[in-house]
């Protein structure tokens, strides 16, 4: 199949690429390298099935492809908050733009929507039909409202217009190809130990995540893609909790080193838990994770030491 993958650069995208480059397909990758970068997919630059293209969602693009994964967005609350304008035309515009193109084309469309359409959940863990406490006017708005907002779009063109649509909800993945400075906590933590400064701890460090490694991510992607039943939405994460507490002394004892742990002001809106229920997941895919945070860690802190080093 030809495929295209919106934010192919990113830390997800270009594992999705690897992967669907080995599974024998084409692979067309577009993105503005807002927070990707070439170096993720350089390997491929001389594959005759790889494309990149440097171009931006919020204006309209046409492609022929069979499939398109819509990933073009900024995933972490820094990067997204730096300009939310853009945020929300990128998740809005972005879906509007993809969506229009698979309409005309006749292709299966994939949207990376995200646990944060939960919000700060009152429902734990959280299941595809609880319907979420977002605050809409909050610093997390352009992201939770504008992937809220995209899911709508997913599912008005299914409606109206037919479009063969998939929705999944991820929940925090984490792992090689993250940014130093991507700001999100795994990433952050293990950056701060391995160069000796001080852990940062937003808050009490008592509020939880679930991690789930990017491959186990990947496998759920390609599965949920491929199969004709389910159009979603679909919870796809790994159901272990950690609170940063716990998260940061793992990553100590991992890494070693002199770095204390520091306590910062807790950001506004932050959400307290987050647990996947992935039962739907479970039946319709087969799919759980197989990589538990101990070993993910071992693995992403291996590839903070090289990428550090340059
Ligand atoms: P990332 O920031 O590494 O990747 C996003 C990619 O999109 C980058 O390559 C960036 O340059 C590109 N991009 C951003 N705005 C764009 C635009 N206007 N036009 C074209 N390209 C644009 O983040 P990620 O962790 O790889 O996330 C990928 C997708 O998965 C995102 O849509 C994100 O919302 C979703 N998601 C990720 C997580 C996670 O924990 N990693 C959780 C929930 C949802
Ligand atoms: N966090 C933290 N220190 C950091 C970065 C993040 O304590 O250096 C906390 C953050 O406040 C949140 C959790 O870690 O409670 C996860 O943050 P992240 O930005 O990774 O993802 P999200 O909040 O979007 O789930």
């Amino acid at each position: 199949m030809r495929i295209l993958i919106t934010g192919g650069a990113g830390f997800v995208g270009s594992h999705l690429c690897d992967r669907l480059l080995g599974e024998g397909h084409e692979v067309i990758c577009l993105d503005n390298f807002y927070t990707g970068r070439k170096k993720n997919v350089e390997h491929h630059l001389g594959n005759p099935r790889f494309e990149l293209v440097r171009h931006d969602v919020i204006d309209p693009f046409k492609i022929e492809v069979d499939q398109i994964y819509n990933l073009a967005c900024p995933a972490s609350p820094v990067h997204y908050q730096s300009n939310p304008i853009k945020t929300v035309k990128t998740s809005v515009m972005g879906a509007i733009n993809c969506l229009g193109l698979a309409k005309r084309i006749g292709a299966r469309i994939f949207q990376a929507s995200t646990s944060e359409v939960y919000g700060d959940p009152h429902e734990h863990p959280q299941t595809e039909s609880y319907r979420g406490n977002v605050n809409p006017i909050g610093p997390r708005a352009c992201y939770d409202e504008g992937k809220r907002c995209a899911e709508t779009l997913f599912f008005d063109y299914h409606r109206q217009n037919g479009v063969d649509i998939r929705v999944i909800r991820i929940f925090n993945t984490y792992g090689p190809r993250m940014l130093a400075n991507d700001g999100r906590v795994v990433s952050n933590f293990i950056v701060q130990a391995l160069r000796g400064e001080d852990i940062t701890i937003y808050g009490d460090g008592q509020q939880s995540r679930s991690f789930c490694y990017v491959s186990d991510l990947v496998e759920g992607f390609i599965r949920f893609m491929n199969q004709e039943v389910e159009v979603g939405p679909m919870n796809l994460g790994n159901p272990g909790e950690f609170t940063m507490l716990e998260l940061a002394k793992q990553v100590l004892a991992k890494v070693g080193g002199t770095s204390q742990i520091v306590h910062q002001p807790l950001p506004a809106d932050d959400p307290k838990q987050r647990q996947p229920d992935i039962t739907l997941a479970r039946r319709a895919l087969g799919w759980e994770p197989t990589i538990p945070l101990s070993e993910g860690l071992d693995k992403t802190i291996e590839y903070f030491r090289k990428d550090l080093l340059g």
